[in-house]
């Protein structure tokens, strides 16, 4: 494979996969490296993310960067201005608006990094991901290791007291006590509603 960057000009690179495939790492690694090119780089990400450290994108595995914390995609362009290399993290929590502020950043020559789940817990498209996979001029699918079988996990399993989540459940709970695990395809499991309920014995 030939990867070539655009010599002119602003571009895309989108970062996805499951949750712990390591994209804040990645994301945090390329726009270190831009800041050693002596270029100015910028992270923003969603308010709804803002619970653990509102100053910062923090991996599972500690990596750190400074981030400014944005409510709306609206907000963006004005924060990004001057900026070279723009990290945008869990962009899939952001409104559709993100698609055209993406393209207003790009057409000012920046060079943005948008980094985020593209499944939910159900393994269907996650909010803009789609649109801004079809944009991007480069694109990386990071895998992480599946917690049940150790493979190659593309997919992000939500447990609610320890039992796959339903499918009916919202896509986004804030501050909810669920947990994530990383799961390959065949370990990944969703409770059908139906049958989550309980089924009453005949007498
Ligand atoms: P993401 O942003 O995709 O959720 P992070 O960059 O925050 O991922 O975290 C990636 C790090 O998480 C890995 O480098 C590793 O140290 C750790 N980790 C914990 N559980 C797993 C797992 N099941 N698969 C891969 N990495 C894991
Ligand atoms: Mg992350
Ligand atoms: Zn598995």
């Amino acid at each position: 494979m030939i990867r070539l960057f655009p010599q002119r000009g602003g571009w895309l690179e989108v970062v996805c996969g499951p949750m712990f495939s390591g994209k804040s790492e990645e994301l945090i690694r390329r726009l270190r490296r831009a800041e050693i090119a002596g270029q100015r780089a910028l992270i923003v990400k969603p308010h709804i993310d803002s619970r653990y450290d509102i100053g910062h994108v923090v991996s599972h595995a500690g990596a750190k960067m400074r981030a400014v914390a944005v409510s709306r995609p609206e907000d963006i362009p004005g924060l990004a201005d001057g900026y070279d290399a723009v990290g945008i993290d869990e962009v899939q929590f952001f409104t559709p608006e993100i698609v055209l502020v993406i393209d207003v950043l790009v057409a000012r020559g920046a060079r943005v990094v948008a980094a985020g789940l593209d499944q939910d817990f159900r393994g269907r498209p996650f909010g803009a991901m789609p649109e801004l996979l079809c944009r991007a001029e480069i694109l990386d699918k990071l895998q992480a290791v599946c917690h049940r079988c150790g493979g190659p996990a593309t997919m992000t399993q939500r447990l609610v007291d320890g039992a796959p989540a339903p499918a009916d459940g919202a896509t986004i709970v804030v501050g909810a006590l669920d947990s994530y695990e990383a799961r390959c395809r065949s370990c990944h499991e969703i409770a059908e509603p139906a049958l989550a309920a309980p089924i009453l014995a005949e007498a």
